[in-house]
């Protein structure tokens, strides 16, 4: 991917964990790159089809020195979120923050902290079995768009389905939808929760009656495993009722485990 680098950008501010530093401040250079892709730019020499690197740097300098925080890792995410959230254009950024005045009582050139942060590409499986079934789903997609780092891109068809799982309860109305985020995995997984329990979600029986479930079919193609959240989700090749809207929106999608397209696996399941 192309890439706009800004190297060196020497800003003021009043960073860090001592009492001083946030009082007398002292110097942060920054580093960024920032990857979009030039060439509509290019070919047409219309800046509106690139990012103003000349706004970028007074933002990054503005936000710097107008912001007090005790980490440089704080300070280095917050600037990745804000220029990812304002020019939507760009697809990634590589951000250091640099300390060369840091006090630790010996001679260093610099400290620095570097990130990587990108939109992630998420599908998200829908489902209620109470109440106004597409009530729920319609509220859970405009809370979901509405979140500032997370933008719904497209929605499937809601599907009836049977229950799964054995529990003796109403029939379910699916969906899937896709959608961009900033967020990590396990922040996403936390706002899913928050939607969940607005739309008065509460947890009696596993896979009992819901108002609302919202699981993370795919995020990227990452794998996850751990304590609270498995990606892409477990039973989501065994699940008729995630495969069949799904296929409608992205049946090339591949399964970065199973090594399949959604296409394929909605095949073998039938
Ligand atoms: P299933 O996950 O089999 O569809 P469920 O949706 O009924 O069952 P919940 O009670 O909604 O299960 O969720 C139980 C826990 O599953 C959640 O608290 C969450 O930590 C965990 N979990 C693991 N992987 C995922 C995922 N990909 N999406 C959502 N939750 C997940
Ligand atoms: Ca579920
Ligand atoms: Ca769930």
């Amino acid at each position: 991917m192309d890439k706009i680098n800004i190297k060196g950008l020497i800003c003021f501010g009043n960073h860090g964990v001592l009492k001083e530093e946030q009082v007398l401040g002292q110097k942060f250079v920054i580093n960024a790159t920032l990857y979009l892709d030039t060439q509509a730019a290019a070919m047409s020499g219309n800046l509106e089809k690139t990012v103003n690197y000349a706004e970028i740097c007074q933002r990054v300098k503005s936000f710097v020195e107008g912001n007090t925080f005790e980490l440089i890792e704080t300070l280095a995410e917050k600037i990745a979120r804000d220029l990812l959230r304002t020019y939507t254009i760009l697809k990634k950024v590589d951000i250091e923050v640099q300390k060369p005045w840091a006090p630790i009582g010996l001679p260093l050139d610099t400290v620095s902290v570097e990130i990587t942060r990108e939109r992630h590409t998420v599908y998200i499986a829908l489902g209620s079995n109470m109440g106004d079934k597409k009530a729920y789903l319609d509220s859970a997609v405009a809370k979901l768009n509405a979140l500032e780092d997370f933008k719904v891109i497209t929605v499937s068809d809601y599907i009836e389905t049977e229950p799964y799982g054995g529990v003796k309860q109403d029939n379910f109305l699916n969906g899937v939808l896709e959608g961009e985020t900033l967020m990590s995995p396990m922040e996403l997984l936390d706002a899913l929760h928050e939607i969940e329990s607005l739309e008065g979600r509460t947890r009696t029986i596993h896979w009992g009656p819901r108002t609302l479930d919202l699981d993370i079919i795919f995020y990227d193609d990452m794998a996850i495993d751990s304590k609270d959240l498995t990606v892409p989700h477990k039973e989501m090749h065994l699940r008729d009722f995630v495969l069949t809207p799904m296929n409608q929106i992205a049946p090339w999608f591949r399964h970065p485990v199973l090594n399949k397209t959604v296409e394929n696996l909605l095949d073998e399941l039938k």
